[in-house]
């Protein structure tokens, strides 16, 4: 089910996941949300990057870019298609959403986001904030060097803000949630956002904990140096995921227009290392049942970890005013 606003999310909702983009919370923690829908809760995921940007906007050769990698441009025959469990025919209009068009990407990717959301029985909220290749006229982020490890633009500063002034309103009025939130790791813009706005619930003592952000993770040394360069100690919180695991893979599925893009690299490193070539879905569920896997104390296991925020080792290093 949508919800339409913060003032929609009442106290029944006891475990409240934070998404930068789309598909970060289904690629990073769709195990644990399944199991918490077996014991009879129902997860709620705010995706913060969710707005849908004016038909005026004029789009920066990276973004127009992104569309056409993630599959959406002026010609249909690069429709965007639906595979996995059933089919959906898509209107007329978003199959034949134009690289130009960001508005239709956006409520493209919504579709996506709410198919895979409603299979997992988790409801979900849209924030109205812009993804980082929409944002600033001109465009404030240029090369992907930028949006990936780059430093975050000041005159994005503002997000930061009201994102943790409507956190902590939400944690006043709703004190035993648990809270999922990136770690951010591999640093991508738009987390590293929502990861230092989720320090102000740290710092009052919400029930934070932090994912670790998919695929990124997977990139050698990528999770120890976020762990060094983190404001505070963290211990791991494993969560067995063997039953869930297949509901995780599903959903990831759904984003379709995401599938290439994220996985297209490890499809590589996989078919050189098996020596068959695998496509990026396939390489997808692979790589979900090998991390999810190696984690285990025993690798016998699937889990998915958590890292839960303990003293502060350095004074406010992401400070929110
Ligand atoms: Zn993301």
């Amino acid at each position: 089910m949508q919800l339409n606003s913060f003032s929609d999310i009442t106290s029944d909702y006891q475990y409240i996941y934070l998404s930068p983009h789309f598909d970060d919370v289904v690629y990073s923690c769709a195990g644990t949300i399944g199991a918490q829908v077996y014991r009879g809760h129902r997860p709620l995921v705010i995706t913060v990057f969710a707005g849908i940007p004016s038909s005026r906007l004029k789009l920066s050769v990276l973004a127009v870019k992104f569309h056409t990698y993630m599959g959406f441009d002026q010609f249909a025959s690069k429709i965007l298609k639906y595979r996995g469990v059933g089919r959906v025919v898509i209107q007329l209009r978003e199959m034949l959403a134009s690289g130009q068009d960001a508005g239709a990407v956006i409520r493209a990717r919504r579709k996506e986001d709410a198919r895979a959301l409603t299979y997992l029985q988790a409801d979900y909220l849209w924030l109205d904030y812009l993804e980082a290749i929409y944002r600033g006229s001109p465009a404030y982020y240029h090369r992907q060097s930028q949006l990936v490890g780059g430093e975050v633009n000041p005159a994005d500063r503002w997000i930061e803000k009201q994102l943790a002034l409507d956190l902590l309103t939400l944690h006043k009025r709703l004190p035993g949630a648990v809270w999922y939130a990136p770690l951010g790791i591999g640093r991508h813009l738009d987390h590293q956002i929502v990861t230092s706005a989720v320090d102000a619930l740290i710092q009052v003592g919400a029930n934070v904990k932090l994912y670790e952000d998919f695929p990124y993770v997977v990139r050698e040394g990528a999770l120890e140096h976020r762990l060094e360069e983190s404001a505070w100690r963290l211990v791991p919180e494993l969560v067995e995921v063997c039953e869930t695991l297949h509901l995780r893979q599903t959903a990831a599925e759904m984003y379709s227009s995401q599938t290439k893009m994220n996985f297209e690299n490890v499809a590589k490193m996989y078919s050189s290392q098996i020596k068959k070539s695998l496509d990026s879905k396939e390489a997808m569920y692979k790589i979900m049942g090998d991390y999810t896997q190696s984690i285990h104390p025993e690798k016998t296991e699937h889990m998915e970890r958590y890292w839960i925020p303990g003293k502060a080792l350095r004074d406010k290093v992401n400070p929110v005013e």
